[in-house]
């Protein structure tokens, strides 16, 4: 009797041993479900999300949600709250949320979160009425600088700043993507700042009475001294029919980032199911070409996730 009970102890702790190995051992911890936190509708990174939200789901048999918000910064909160577990962001965003500097310097650094993999350029695009020249034309316009919590508005403060323009000499509102063009179409605003893949659905929306405002080469350079985020990157004048010019401007970088509380397995599967599933995310983001392992971890000034550094060690 009392062998039995000895065996019965052994095998209970023998269990409850190897399914704490398996939930919290090397693999970390497995999730029952995911949440992705994207951006407004109109956006890239909603139609990404949800395309990519769908096929982890299918792959890894737990339910996924993409979950619709403001863009950048709201997402690294989203993530700061345990109320998402993966997260779009773009690389300016997500370094000075490490760093707890600019934008983060009044909330302190948050560094329980590291990168996944560098997805595609974001294009600072900014769209005006047709009869507008160029960005120092803005001054005395009712522009929109992006939606609350997004990294846009960063880019318009900063794009502006470099023309020595300030929100004291425009009229500024804070409008999603699709929320921008509404209000262009009404006549509501003269120009919106829009920093997403190119083409954004929002801005494929639009006629030839609207044209994206280039960022020229002097402005540009000075930019990229400043933020070193910054790139140089051309529109192609396919991109957007109605408008059908080619634009010079500048770009930063959208990037997958994680939860440190997401195991090393599990982010590791994330990203193979994302190289698996190129194609099929190409159908949303028709770029997604430039998402090579190469380019995936360039420009990410913060940690890798332990997850993504044994992915790309092996591939
Ligand atoms: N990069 C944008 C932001 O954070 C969002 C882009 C998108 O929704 O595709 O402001």
């Amino acid at each position: 009797m009392r062998k039995n009970v000895g065996i019965q102890v052994f095998l209970a702790v023998a269990v409850l041993l190897f399914a704490g190995y398996r939930f919290f051992g090397s693999a970390g911890l497995a999730p029952a479900k995911l949440r992705i936190a994207t951006g407004g509708d109109s956006g890239v990174y909603y139609a990404y999300g949800n395309a990519f939200a769908e096929i982890l789901e299918k792959r890894m048999n737990i339910p996924v949600a993409a979950i619709q918000s403001g863009g950048s910064v709201d997402n690294i909160r989203l993530l700061r709250n345990g109320r998402a577990e993966i997260a779009f962001a773009q690389n300016d965003i997500m370094t000075y949320a490490y760093n707890g500097t600019d934008l983060f310097s009044t909330e302190g650094a948050f560094k329980d979160f590291s990168a996944v993999a560098g997805l595609y350029p974001e294009i600072c695009q900014i769209v005006a009425r047709r009869e507008i020249g160029g960005i120092s034309d803005l001054r005395g316009k009712r522009v929109s600088v992006g939606d609350e919590g997004s990294g846009t508005e960063l880019n318009a403060i900063q794009i502006l700043g470099a023309y020595g323009i300030s929100y004291t000499d425009i009229s500024v509102d804070h409008l999603s993507f699709g929320a921008s063009v509404a209000a262009f179409r009404d006549g509501k605003i003269d120009a919106f700042f829009c920093t997403a893949g190119v083409p954004t659905p929002a801005i494929s929306e639009l006629g030839a009475d609207a044209r994206i405002l280039s960022v020229g080469d002097a402005h540009a350079q000075s930019l990229i001294s400043q933020y070193p985020f910054y790139s140089r990157q051309v529109i192609p004048s396919d991109a957007y029919p109605a408008i059908g010019e080619e634009v010079a401007t500048v770009a930063v970088k959208a990037t997958l980032i994680a939860s440190d509380k997401l195991g090393e397995a599990v982010v590791s599967e994330i990203i193979k199911i994302l190289f698996d599933s190129r194609d099929e995310i190409g159908k949303v983001l028709p770029r997604n070409d430039e998402l090579t392992r190469g380019a995936a971890v360039e420009g990410i000034p913060i940690p890798l996730h332990p997850g993504a550094e044994k992915y790309f060690f092996e591939n």
